[in-house]
């Protein structure tokens, strides 16, 4: 079932398009999107000009935590399909150009695995020693907790063996016990089963937490990223080497092991970054992310972000100093009823009040900052969210595809469906959907297709670095990039009104600035300051030629 990947990871070049497959398309009619689905749509994927797809838990689970609680880590879940299915869209994904990333859940298991259920049953039982137990809830004291809206302790008491076992997550989602070395090899064996069948990459999920050491936060510890250099050098044994991304919600000096020496992780999602990008705006203020690029170091060689905007969960503000995030919670998380543990669920565009023009600068910030953009299913779209649906599940309502019924999603019946459809005033599918803006020139999905296409076009974005211009006025942020001797100027106004910016481009005496995406071709840098006037949330890609 091996197939061939497309041509050597240039990773750093992809945009990745994270896709939930359970709401994305429905290829049996049962109401519940599915690997076939998924397949059937990859070249609307492939149209929108990304390089690969970020699939979310395709495992057997029960579902409590919507498949990061995983109770196989060779299988599909039967709601998604087969492994016959996962290997045709592994086929043709790869015939497309497309690389496919999936989820690997490294931490922990669903309380349901059959090694929890043997773990369970005491002391000496097989897998028991799979697991971390204590006879009372009193080690690692002063750990904290993730999921602090359901969980009060990362210990719970097992009934059936009278211990208390350890959970970074919610309770029926045990932590392996990484001091084991049985549960070190069979990771790995996990990934090598994935990667034999043409898995492209993993995001491998919850990285900091594998080992736990008294005294400590149990987070990021040295053995930690000595397991996860040992999955790295499984990657890179094979021909085509695997790509890793990190998912670790960190500060910024404690995400940087994480690419240890070019030897960990390829990549990392850049939560600080992304937190930023909404002070930023909001702020009409470019400090927050200059500060961020600033406290952000140099990476080894091959190494980068995953720079992203919105996702599955909810927009996580942990990173921040306490008087940022009230702000953030103030500005964009209006009401009580869209906040989640330290952050709030709503999707993209609702967040933004359906203010284009900010989305468009957005867009235009991740995938012009260095690293890898990845979009998240449905905001090319402009799709809102649901709140009236628990936890994470607002965000994660079934991809709207046409006007039809159940917005093109499934032939099932609607009450069917594994979740509703959005019918908001605002959002509703019959007006937010793929068919209608695929018709519309103006649309947000078109205007994404082209700015994806001057993005691959200009070479100077595959570069590592970014050099920061002075603009005279802080609320216009603007840098160059470099790469294979070209250059691109990226001015971005952060402000709702008219701005001018007068910009250091000394270094660039004589070039002419050509825009990126229509042409238009710009009076030569002269002695002078440059002058540039940009329109409210506007921002421009400019080539920096030789005259
Ligand atoms: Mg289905
Ligand atoms: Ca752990």
């Amino acid at each position: 079932m091996t197939t061939a990947a497309p041509p050597p990871p240039r990773h750093q070049d992809h945009v990745l398009y994270e896709v939930y497959v359970r709401g994305f398309h429905d290829g049996n009619g049962d109401g519940i999107g599915d690997l076939a689905g998924l397949t059937q749509k990859l070249g609307y994927i492939r149209d929108l000009g990304v390089g690969a797809i970020w699939i979310l838990p395709h495992y057997p689970s029960p579902l409590r935590d919507d498949g990061y609680d995983i109770s196989d880590f060779r299988g599909v879940h039967p709601d998604l399909g087969s492994l016959d299915d996962f290997a045709r869209l592994l086929d043709r994904s790869h015939a497309l150009g497309l690389r496919v990333f999936t989820d690997l859940v490294v931490n922990h298991t669903s309380a349901d695995h059959p090694w929890f259920q043997s773990a369970r049953l005491g002391p000496g039982r097989p897998h028991h020693d799979w697991y971390v137990w204590s006879p009372a809830p009193d080690r690692y004291r002063g750990v904290r907790v993730i999921f602090s809206d359901t969980e009060t302790s990362n210990w719970t008491l097992d009934p059936a063996c009278g211990l208390y076992y350890w959970h970074r997550f919610y309770s029926h989602q045990p932590d392996l016990n990484y001091e084991n070395p049985e549960v070190r090899a069979e990771m790995l064996s996990v990934a090598r089963f994935w990667w034999d069948l043409g898995v492209d990459g993993f995001r491998v999920d919850a990285a900091p937490y594998l080992f736990e050491r008294e005294g400590t936060s149990c987070e990021s510890l040295p053995e930690t990223h000595a397991f996860l250099r040992e999955l790295r050098r499984a990657a890179d044994s094979y021909e085509t080497p695997r790509v890793l991304l990190a998912e670790a919600n960190q500060r910024p000096d404690d995400l940087l092991p994480y690419f240890g020496s070019g030897d960990e992780f390829h990549m990392a999602l850049h939560f600080p970054l992304m937190n930023a990008l909404f002070l930023a705006v909001r702020r009409e203020d470019s400090r927050p992310v200059l500060d961020v690029l600033r406290n952000s170091p140099a990476l080894p060689r091959d190494c980068q972000w995953a720079m992203f905007l919105r996702n599955h969960d909810e927009l996580t503000l942990e990173m921040l100093p306490p008087e940022e995030r009230a702000y953030m919670l103030e500005q964009y998380g209006a009401s009580r009823g869209s906040r989640l543990n330290l952050g709030i669920r709503r999707r993209l565009w609702p967040l933004m009040l359906g203010g284009r023009r900010q989305i468009e600068l957005l867009h235009g910030l991740i995938l012009s900052l260095p690293g890898a953009a990845v979009l998240y299913y449905g905001d090319e779209i402009g799709m809102g969210d649901d709140a009236t649906l628990g936890d994470r599940m607002g965000v994660r309502t079934p991809m709207q595809w046409t006007t039809g019924k159940n917005a093109g999603f499934s032939d099932a019946d609607p009450s069917r469906l594994y979740a509703p459809v959005v019918t908001g005033p605002e959002y509703h599918y019959a007006g937010v959907n793929v068919e209608a803006q695929d018709q519309k020139p103006t649309s947000f999905l078109n205007w994404l297709r082209r700015t994806l296409k001057s993005h691959r076009r200009t070479a100077a974005f595959r570069g590592p670095g970014i050099w920061p211009v002075d603009t005279g006025n802080p609320r216009v942020l603007a840098f160059t990039r470099e790469a294979e001797r070209s250059v691109v100027l990226c001015v971005n106004n952060l402000a709702r009104s008219v701005q001018p910016a007068l910009l250091d481009l000394s270094a660039w005496r004589g070039r002419v600035p050509v825009d990126a995406m229509g042409g238009a071709r710009f009076p030569p840098v002269g002695s002078e300051r440059y002058l540039v006037t940009l329109g409210p949330h506007s921002f421009y890609w400019l080539r920096l030629e030789e005259g």
